[in-house]
């Protein structure tokens, strides 16, 4: 007898009334009218079970510092920068810990199981790197933490910040990040992602910079971050975070770069909620957008995520780890109305991020880790709409987290009445991509 089988669920593809049975943690079977007994039926009422939310970029030190030691009153990259300068010197890592298992648990209770946190290397006690690291583990059993050496201050800024983040990887970090556009000039911007990739080249590392997060069109390290993911032999490696500078870029110049970007196999990490936030503001009106080129990028191939970025921190006021609220966000700053482009922002929080932090047994099909979430919502698209209520959370077959469904009552005409958030679908519009 298997564990545990979920009946009548609909997948993110579009196939509808499906059964899923799970033993010993994997997935065995995804079919119509699976006949096997489990230990545990749950009734899936035909709502979307989709793979966990998966964020491809988050800062998990800095989160839940919002007010510490002030508030960022100019709102900019630059200022929260500054501030999070202040505070790093007085964090201790009993604090940053405590606060990061805090987020943990708004993460799985909304159904985000992988995160690929940016940890800062440019403290000399490496406190936010050994608090981290004790949070991967503890974490573990409900959550994917990767993470991701970042020199904050700049790698060639920041004195000592190349060893610190030698020591980082040394200590268990995974990934090789940078900030090539906050050192001192795009000489030194280039020289970092140079140094950065052959490090990660001769370790055997994931990359993933945060990389021309600015309005300035001239900054053009993803130039260089894919001619040297090219040279080294990174392809599929390396990710770009924000590219924000490529909304303002020249449009010919962007025609070359996309497909160079496209060849290195070079993803790109957009992180709609903050850049909506930060970028564009020294501009009047009217007030670029800031956030990268995201169908444009999609339509050529390159794999394209979401992410968080922050939460309650130096930079960002705002957040509550809720992977829809980013799509959402990232739909409305791209445009992305289409219902193709819909469900491709849902593939931004779930497939695409799992495939750039190579999450292994990621999916709704045999074989795959038993990790996902029913949604109280039919489709994708609804999920997005909705920010639908995360009703059941299973990691390896086992329920780690439960919301009850959101309901409403009217009184309006003296007889309770339920809302329906869910109304039968517009004759023009099918129920799903693969009817
Ligand atoms: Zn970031």
């Amino acid at each position: 007898m298997a564990d545990l089988l979920i009946r009548d669920v609909a997948l993110p593809d579009g196939r509808a009334g499906q059964d899923v049975l799970i033993d010993a943690g994997r997935i065995v079977d995804v079919a119509p009218g699976v006949a096997a007994h489990a230990a545990r039926t749950i009734d899936g009422g035909g709502l979307l079970l989709s793979p966990p939310f998966v964020d491809a970029h988050f800062h998990m030190d800095s989160t839940l510092t919002y007010g510490m030691p002030r508030v960022n009153r100019s709102g900019t990259l630059l200022e929260g920068i500054a501030l999070w300068g202040e505070l790093k010197p007085t964090l201790t890592q009993d604090a940053i810990a405590a606060r990061a298992l805090a987020y943990c648990d708004w993460a799985v209770a909304k159904g985000l199981t992988a995160i690929r946190s940016h940890v800062d290397v440019c403290d000399p006690r490496l406190a936010a790197v050994e608090a981290l690291l004790s949070v991967r583990e503890r974490v573990k059993p409900y959550l994917d933490l990767q993470l991701v050496a970042f020199p904050q201050d700049g790698l060639l800024r920041s004195p000592g910040a190349l060893a610190n983040l030698k020591r980082a990887l040394a200590l268990g970090v995974d990934v090789v990040g940078g900030i090539p556009h906050f050192e001192r000039t795009m000489a030194d911007g280039a020289e970092s992602v140079r140094i950065l990739c052959e490090l990660a080249a001769d370790e055997g590392r994931l990359v993933d910079m945060h990389c021309d997060e600015t309005d300035d069109p001239l900054s053009r390290h993803i130039e260089t971050l894919a001619y040297w993911t090219q040279r080294l032999g990174l392809q599929g490696r390396v990710a770009g975070s924000h590219l924000t500078s490529m909304h303002s870029m020249d449009n010919y110049y962007v025609s070359k770069l996309i497909p160079l970007m496209h060849e290195a196999q070079v993803a790109a990490i957009a992180n709609p909620l903050i850049n909506i936030t930060i970028q564009g503001r020294h501009d009047s009106y009217p007030k670029r957008r800031g956030m990268t080129r995201v169908p444009e990028l999609m339509a050529a191939g390159v794999s394209v995520a979401f992410g968080h970025d922050c939460v309650m921190d130096p930079w960002y006021p705002l957040g509550s780890g809720d992977m829809l609220e980013v799509a959402a966000m990232g739909l409305h700053v791209a445009q992305m109305t289409g219902e193709d482009a819909m469900r491709a922002a849902f593939d931004a929080v779930t497939v695409n991020a799992a495939r750039i932090l190579r999450l292994d047994g990621y999916g709704i099909a045999p074989g795959c880790r038993a990790d996902c979430v029913l949604l109280q919502a039919r489709d994708p698209v609804e999920a997005i709409r909705l920010r639908a209520t995360r009703l059941k959370v299973f990691r390896a077959g086992r329920l780690v987290a439960e919301s009850a469904a959101a309901t409403a009552t009217l009184h309006v005409d003296g007889r309770p009445a339920e809302v329906d958030w869910m109304p039968a679908r517009p004759g023009n519009l099918p129920p799903s991509a693969a009817s």
